[in-house]
């Protein structure tokens, strides 16, 4: 849960220059991923695989609109 700082340190998700448009949690850009349809930086759990003609990495937003059309 959280420390006695009221929030837990991670590493992984402070000191990055990288913001993900999803969660807004820091992150290393070794752990970021891009969205494939709007370039933005994203970490690892907020993309999704959507199967097109090949796989395509997607932000939330972009896999919703993927879906609508
Ligand atoms: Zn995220
Ligand atoms: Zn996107």
């Amino acid at each position: 849960m959280t420390g006695p700082e009221g929030r837990a340190t991670r590493w992984w998700l402070e000191g990055g220059d990288e913001q993900c448009d999803t969660c807004l949690a820091f992150h290393h850009v070794e752990m970021e991923v891009r969205c494939e349809a709007c370039d933005g930086p994203y970490c690892r759990s907020c993309i999704a695989e959507v199967r097109r003609e090949r796989l395509l990495l997607l932000c939330a937003s972009c896999a919703a609109d993927e879906a609508d059309s």
